[in-house]
């Protein structure tokens, strides 16, 4: 299959209505998008990936019109998440409307939904005129794209069309939030924080034990990113053994910068979040075998930061 590269979204939203499957740019990641109204065009974001059937993927709306279209009920957390945080990087977990098929939400009987803030992926999805399913547009497993240059890496000859934006600005994926129990529950960190969250509704909650997010939440049981590089979580700087075949990457300086094969030095941990994919790849591309990273404090970007160390360093 060949590969389109656009800028036009009225190009690429053409084959959303054809039923085909397009990458798309957002605030946090690259999407990979389909019709999600349409089960034959979803199956084919997993096809592309190679996902696993029984991860969710998160529905994206232009406006207030398409998430009636995919949200059954819209319960009043929800709406106060709406009114502060849409459009933007987080996703809301609302009953399924029976337009949506199963095969969207994994079988679950709730769908992820999100208002991209992005002006060229707003364009796209008015252009499109349907929701649009989207995980990140990486082979499951790997890195999420933060650039095209790494969605065409990963995807190319699988995907009819790329459609071409700049690097994304948060890096790391949106802040997933339960609003279907009594009170709102954060599935997964990301790049609105839980200080925000709480600024507005108190009462929110991290989703406590694994069980908990496993049963609520089933996609964050694969691995997050398979390095074939190995990722060592340090605190300090020293602990980083100085090798060509070793990276670095944190907020301070390594002894020996020079003595690593790359090195990233991130101003904040917003720096750091938005660099930590690419970093990723560009290490994968060096053939280097351990990626040292430096620990952050858990709070604001910090505690999704340091849920995709974890992962990162888990595989
Ligand atoms: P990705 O876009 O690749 O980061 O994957 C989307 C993630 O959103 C999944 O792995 C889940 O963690 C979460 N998600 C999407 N829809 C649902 C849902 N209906 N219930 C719970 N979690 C969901
Ligand atoms: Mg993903």
């Amino acid at each position: 299959m060949e590969t389109l590269l656009t800028t036009e979204p009225e190009e690429a939203a053409a084959f959303i209505r054809r039923g085909e499957v397009v990458a798309f740019p957002t605030e946090t990641v690259y999407g990979l998008g389909a019709d999600a109204l349409r089960e034959d065009a979803v199956r084919r974001i997993f096809e592309a990936k190679e996902r696993p059937a029984d991860n969710p993927l998160i529905v994206h709306v232009a406006d207030r019109a398409m998430l009636r279209q995919v949200a059954a009920s819209v319960p009043p957390m929800a709406e106060t998440l709406i009114a502060h945080f849409f459009p933007g990087p987080l996703t809301l977990i609302l009953p399924r409307a029976p337009a949506v098929p199963a095969v969207v939400s994994g079988g679950l009987p709730t769908v992820g939904v999100r208002m991209p803030r992005h002006p060229v992926a707003q364009a796209f999805l008015a252009a499109c005129g349907v929701p649009v399913a989207a995980p990140s547009a990486n082979r499951s497993g790997r890195p999420s794209p933060t650039t095209w240059e790494a969605v065409y890496a990963d995807l190319a000859g699988r995907i009819p069309c790329i459609l071409r934006g700049d690097r994304t600005e948060v890096g790391l994926e949106s802040t997933v939030v339960d609003c279907t129990g009594p009170v709102p529950v954060v599935l997964r960190a990301g790049a609105v924080s839980l200080e925000r969250l709480r600024a507005v509704l108190p009462q929110t909650r991290l989703a406590g034990d694994t069980a908990e997010v496993l049963a609520r939440s089933p996609g964050t049981r694969y691995r997050h990113y398979a390095p074939r590089a190995r990722v060592r979580l340090i605190d300090a700087p020293e602990e980083a053994m100085p090798a060509e075949d070793a990276a670095y990457i944190g907020l301070v300086p390594p002894p020996e910068p020079r003595a690593f094969g790359l090195v990233r030095v991130c101003a904040d941990a917003d720096a750091y979040a938005h660099a930590l994919f690419d970093f990723f790849r560009r290490c994968e591309a060096a053939g280097l075998g351990t990626i040292y990273c430096q620990r952050v404090a858990p709070e604001g970007i910090g505690l999704a930061l340091m849920d995709r160390l974890h992962r990162a360093s888990r595989a």
